[in-house]
């Protein structure tokens, strides 16, 4: 075969070659292979100057043509190759404007620590204190020191969770009166919200649960600044017009002793199931604090009076959403949780 003739199969070959080709890297191969300095058409090219003189004009034009015919096709393979690869990219990261945006969900406080924070707030705005103590607790300041001495039968009225070395988790919040007396002279006017801790579980009762207690000590203390106070407060929390009445009640820490309540708010009186038809709610306990707790945290109860109170926090936030059952509170149950979103 003459040098012509190997020259134009040699070009077909080729360009069959690049035809073929899946990925740019192969073209670049062939590009080496046929066209580089070491390439098979360099070297026909280099052999230019054995053929005869009338040959050579022409065997070089058509190596040079063919050679330039290849490189302008491998080059314009490679930018389809380009072209493709943008336009994969383009399809693989493609924004769709008119999709709906992912919500995140935003978080809310618990609705006990909303009712929590809304009680403590009331007490805050007529200059009570905040205090706290810990929630296990020695038995000395949950009962003996708050008049409740060892086999008093008070003892039994709230079913406690011992420890050892005479500790106990705390079965109320009345231990902080005890651990501020210590502390503080009077005058005093703290509020102390916590958690407490029982023995108890059914739909109205948690083996944990919050409480707000408060006490005020001063000179002339009486039961008139205990009404007042709570007035304010039940009236802040249910509105100006709650009917609210005091039951003489007995507790251990005070006396005398009384229990609120507030006229139902879920039939306004008239008697339903969470009134137990009685057209009233038992919402706190409260009292004039017994001489013998001023006596054992060192003030003294002839100088000194004061009244003192506790309630259950998710007993106020049941009434105040109409919620039947306390466990639902400590589920976790974000069907349930969500309902409370942006209530504060
Ligand atoms: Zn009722």
């Amino acid at each position: 075969m003459d040098v012509k003739a190997q020259l134009l199969n040699l070009k077909e070959e080729v360009l069959k070659e690049i035809e073929g080709v899946k990925d740019p890297s192969s073209l670049n191969e062939i590009r080496v292979k046929y066209l580089g300095k070491k390439g098979v058409i360099t070297s026909i090219l280099k052999t230019l100057g054995t053929l005869p003189p009338e040959e050579r004009k022409e065997i070089g034009q058509l190596a040079n043509s063919i050679k330039e015919f290849l490189e302008e096709k491998i080059r314009e393979y490679e930018e389809n190759f380009k072209k493709k690869e943008l336009e994969d990219a383009l399809k693989r990261e493609k924004i769709d404007v008119s999709l709906p945006p992912n919500w995140f969900d935003v978080g809310s406080p618990h609705p006990v620590l909303q009712t929590l924070k809304e009680i403590t707030d009331i007490f805050l705005y007529m200059g009570f204190s905040v205090e706290s103590g810990p929630e296990v607790e020695y038995e000395d300041y949950n009962f003996t020191m708050l008049n409740i001495p060892e086999n008093h039968p008070a003892r039994d009225m709230q079913d406690t969770f011992y420890l050892n070395n005479g500790m106990l988790l705390r079965t109320h919040t009345s231990p902080v009166q005890i651990r501020t007396m210590l502390k503080k002279k009077p005058p005093i006017a703290i509020v102390a919200p916590g958690r407490v801790y029982r023995k108890d579980l059914d739909p109205t009762h948690s083996p944990m649960f919050h409480q707000i207690e408060g006490l005020v000590v001063d000179q002339d203390i009486t039961f008139r600044h205990l009404k007042g106070i709570l007035k304010i407060f039940l009236e802040s929390v249910f509105g100006k017009n709650i009917p609210i009445r005091f039951r003489p009640s007995y507790f251990p820490f005070t006396e005398p002793s009384a229990e609120v309540d507030i006229g139902c708010t879920v039939c306004g009186g008239k008697g339903c199931k969470v009134c137990k038809n009685t057209g009233w709610l038992e919402i706190l306990g409260c009292g004039m604090v017994d001489p013998n707790v001023f006596t054992a945290c060192g003030i003294d109860p002839t100088v000194y009076s004061g009244f003192a109170f506790g309630l259950g926090i998710e007993r106020i936030t049941m009434l105040k959403y109409q919620i039947t059952d306390i466990r639902l509170l400590f589920t976790n149950d974000m069907r349930f949780n969500s309902q409370f979103k942006g209530i504060v």
